[in-house]
């Protein structure tokens, strides 16, 4: 079974280069979508566990992974689909949340529950001067993983990746 464990860590390693459709600066398991990688013979399955229920960037996100497994050699790859538990924010790398920062996106704050009762998170820090004093325009912004902010400091608009 040496040689199996051996594959498995290569396919992890090879699944760690593959970025999020949507934001490419960020990689699927800084996203922590990633649940499980098994092999039987030549078959590789992989589970992910969708972020955002719908979120058009799953289709994406299974074809990419098949694509770059397939190229590297691995040529039955199934992609598994698990729901429970549900993909949190909270899964997201402390890495991924930075990268996010600088690609001028405001990462998740915290755990989940606030914002959903709420719907609107307060003092999200502005990715571009890190000033608090942020408003929310629009629950939606260029992906409904997101929301649409304004600073009031430096009076840019920017993304707020949401909590869930
Ligand atoms: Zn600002």
């Amino acid at each position: 079974m040496v040689t199996q464990d051996k594959k498995i860590n290569e396919l992890w390693e090879l699944i760690k280069e593959v970025p999020d459709p949507e934001i490419p600066v960020l990689t699927l398991t800084d996203l922590g979508i990633v649940r499980e990688i098994t092999m039987s013979d030549e078959k590789v399955e992989v589970t992910i566990t969708p972020t955002y229920t719908g979120c058009p960037a799953m289709k994406v996100f299974e074809e990419d992974i098949t694509a770059k497994l397939n190229e590297s050699g691995y040529k039955q790859v199934s992609i598994k689909t698990s729901l429970s538990p549900a993909w949190s924010t909270d899964w997201m790398s402390e890495e991924g949340k930075e990268k996010l920062m600088k690609y001028g996106i405001s990462p998740p704050m915290g755990s989940s529950d606030k914002s959903v009762l709420t719907g609107i998170v307060k003092n999200v820090p502005c990715p571009q001067c890190k000033s608090t004093k942020t408003e929310l325009v629009s629950q939606f912004g260029s992906t409904p993983c997101k929301a649409l902010y304004q600073c009031s400091d430096c009076k840019e608009p920017f993304d707020y990746f949401k909590c869930i």
